[in-house]
């Protein structure tokens, strides 16, 4: 094995979403850099090949914290990936987060885990914690990607689909096996996990089956919608009009500047 092909198999790079749409054109990306090779497990597909200088394993996840967590597991065993990242989309809860915004993880706690009284409100037992912290270096490199997205195509972002502006978050986001779909839930959890931006169904499985092997992970969210009575259809629109071009751009953005570091 010559430095290159084992400088490269140090930095295999897994990564995942929930839905279609939210992978942009990485797939299409990766067929089109040369081999790619599809494998199918545990009725998903895994990819694995060359995107944008950088060997990856990209798969769909599907919805929800099993999905999620049985996806990430095969990503670390299977196919041996050393990073994991997810992109996706997600309801804004945090305060000034809107639809259009990007939320990059710095921590992740799954709300709806409840074992108490035996364990506190959130906290995985026997792991003896709630929050699981997203890698820093991936989650800066991957901020970073998102500001040069939001630099170069913020403006005609904005005016092409209408949008209040596009900022770059950084906090806590907050995972559950439930679409949320209500203000009334919405101030639940914004009262209960004040610093919370931003909800969806993947994330902190992810965070913690990483947490448990030792693997970097990071966690990108696209606000699709504000998890209120009104979050189905922007979700919906959302997510076939916009999801692909911001993941497509940061992710180019990402890939490019992970190829060389
Ligand atoms: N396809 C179904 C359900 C989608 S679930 C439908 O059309 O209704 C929503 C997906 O986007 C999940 O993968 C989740 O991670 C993310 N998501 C976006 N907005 C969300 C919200 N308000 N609550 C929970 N998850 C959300």
């Amino acid at each position: 094995m010559n430095a290159k092909d084992d400088m490269n198999k140090t930095r295999r790079l897994g990564v995942l979403a929930a839905l279609q749409e939210e992978l942009g054109d990485l797939v299409e990306a990766m067929r089109e850099e040369g081999a790619m090779r599809t494998v199918t497990l545990g009725r998903r597909e895994y990819h694995t090949g060359t995107v944008h200088g950088v060997p990856c394993v990209v798969t769909l996840a599907r919805i929800g914290k099993v999905a999620a967590a049985a996806s990430a597991s095969a990503l670390i065993h299977v196919f041996g990936v050393d990073n994991i990242v997810f992109t996706g989309v997600a309801g804004g809860v945090g305060r000034g987060v809107r639809v259009g915004d990007i939320v990059v993880a710095d921590s992740l706690l799954q709300h709806d885990l409840d074992a108490s009284p035996l364990f506190p409100r959130y906290e995985v037992p026997l792991l003896d914690r709630a929050r699981f912290s997203a890698d820093e270096v991936l989650a800066d490199r991957l901020a970073a990607a998102c500001e040069r997205f939001v630099a170069d195509e913020g403006a005609a972002l904005t005016k092409r689909f209408a949008l209040d502006g596009v900022r770059v978050h950084r906090g806590m986001i907050i995972s559950g096996d439930r679409f949320v779909s209500s203000a009334v839930e919405v101030a639940a959890l914004a009262e209960a996990l004040p610093d919370a931006l931003a909800v969806e169904m993947e994330g902190a499985a992810i965070a913690q089956v990483c947490y448990e092997h030792d693997v970097p992970c990071a966690v990108v969210r696209t606000i699709s919608d504000t998890a209120d009575d009104h979050a189905h259809m922007s979700f919906a629109s959302f997510l076939t009009d916009i999801a692909g071009t911001y993941s497509s751009g940061i992710l180019r953005r990402f890939l490019a500047a992970y190829a060389v570091a």
